[in-house]
């Protein structure tokens, strides 16, 4: 039976008035889009989960605070206003702004990363993986086991596998990794939550063999609230306090605003130790300038500035996190009562469909989660995204096709932006696809690809036998 919807928090002040479109226009216009969903115009989408990226709706808070931004190009007081909050909620030292999460790893990670050198991480986000490449480095994911069965309803399937880390880390040398890096909630793994003991165990075991412990931030807020849910010796902390709590077993984090904290656009990086870390500080102050802008507004406006502010403390709010977990609850639920089969229990930002068990006759190459996406627009105007094997791309070193642990279809969800009628609109076009799935033989093919994160720009071709 279908759980209750958790009401909103909020009001609807503003409205965007969205285009609803026929079935045989949306497959003229994901043919026209090569079957990239990332190839769409946004005008000819009902209902957006391609991302929960900047897609966020501001508060009237936060719109005020885009009118008092302060444009001064150095030592704005919005910027100062910024800093003083992030050090509060994190309790580290050095906070530098800069204009999303990528960049942020842009900016940090060549100071630990070189060719020959490994990065380990629960899981890294396709950009941040991409950023440990670039630097010349190889990244290596080390997920605990379970979290590769969507079906096996564990606590915490976002956790670092521990025993295999120190594995690991003997088997290329503790002085060839350069950093270990833990992402909160783990995205690729279907927004699962890391807990306090394993950010605990993992930063000792980074402290023994002394390699720097970097946390990937972009859903701090929601992963405190799994914590303080799920982890019995949490269950008394405010979230702030786990948030304190668990970047202190850290050194370091970069952030991609354009999550937790609400806003359309920002990122931030945090050094815990400022006196320790000097000479560090002086290089990301460099390449903030020579990358981003200069170190006070780090590529962001002052408006910005302001508006990520006000919502880093906005995304703390617990009532806020009850609904907003709440959502991806209800329509896990919904998914319960069809017998359709997802990354469980739910995750923070979104619902991640199993693909693979829908279209069990789709092999990894033939790209299940993608077939999903695509039938999810065609059904119903909802434009998710592939992460599986189409996502994963190619081996760096031998160009082949990797084969992902999951074929997902990531309904991701905005802040703030859809209602519990949306969501019932989701359930229906799973559950109509789901019924029709076996008819779909083939899935697609690449017609074209660029080298590096191929899923945003490639073509695609329907497979035809
Ligand atoms: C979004 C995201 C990033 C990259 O941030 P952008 O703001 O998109 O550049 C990095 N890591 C994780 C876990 C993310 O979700």
């Amino acid at each position: 039976m279908a759980i209750k919807y958790t009401p909103e928090p909020f009001r609807i002040k503003m409205v965007e008035t969205i285009k609803m479109t026929t079935r045989e226009e949306r497959e003229q216009k994901i043919a026209a889009a090569h079957y990239n969903l990332f190839n769409l115009r946004g005008e000819d989408v009902y209902i957006d989960l391609l991302t929960d990226s900047g897609t966020n709706a501001m508060s009237q808070e936060q719109w005020a605070g885009v009118m008092r931004g302060d444009e001064a190009y150095a030592g704005a007081s919005s910027y100062f206003k910024l800093v003083e909050t992030a050090q509060e909620i994190f309790g580290y030292d050095y906070i530098q702004p800069v204009h999303q999460g990528r960049a942020a790893e842009k900016v940090l990670f060549p100071s630990f990363l070189h060719k020959g050198q490994f990065a380990i991480s629960n899981m890294f986000f396709d950009t941040t993986r991409a950023h440990v490449e670039l630097a010349g480095a190889r990244a290596i994911d080390c997920v605990v086991e379970e979290a590769k069965d969507p079906s096996k309803r564990c606590k915490f399937k976002g956790n670092m596998d521990v025993v295999k880390l120190e594995q690991l880390i003997q088997e290329h040398g503790a002085e060839n990794i350069g950093l270990v890096v833990m992402t909160i909630t783990n995205n690729s793994a279907g927004g699962q939550p890391v807990s306090m003991q394993n950010m605990k165990d993992v930063s000792e075991i980074c402290k023994k063999y002394g390699i720097p412990l970097d946390i990937d931030a972009a859903r701090y807020a929601e992963n405190a609230y799994f914590v303080k849910r799920d982890e019995e010796t949490c269950k008394d902390m405010s979230i702030m306090e786990i948030i304190h709590k668990m970047f202190s077993y850290a050194d370091m984090f970069t952030m991609s605003a354009k999550k937790d904290t609400i806003v359309n656009m920002g990122g931030l990086i945090g050094i815990k130790d400022q006196t320790k870390n000097a000479d560090l500080i002086m290089k990301i102050k460099a390449n903030c300038i020579s990358f981003e802008g200069f170190i006070t507004y780090g590529g962001l406006a002052g408006r910005d500035l302001e508006a990520l502010a006000i919502g880093l403390r906005e995304g703390l709010d617990e009532s806020y996190l009850k609904y907003r977990i709440g959502q991806m609850e209800y329509l896990a639920s919904l998914l319960d009562d069809a017998g359709i089969a997802y990354q469980s229990p739910v995750g923070g930002h979104g619902v991640f469909v199993d693909a693979k068990a829908m279209f069990p006759q789709i092999p990894y190459y033939e790209f299940p989660g993608q077939v999903l996406g695509v039938e999810l627009y065609k059904e119903a105007g909802i434009r998710a995204c592939d992460i599986g094997s189409y996502m994963l791309g190619n081996d760096p070193d031998t160009g082949k096709q990797l084969h992902a642990d999951f074929e997902f279809t990531r309904l991701a969800v905005p802040r703030r932006v859809y209602t519990q009628a949306h969501f019932d609109i989701m359930a229906d076009a799973l559950i109509a696809i789901q019924k029709r799935a076996h008819e779909i033989k083939h899935g697609y093919k690449i017609t074209w690809e660029p080298p590096i994160l191929r899923h945003f720009q490639a073509s695609l071709a329907p497979i035809e036998k």
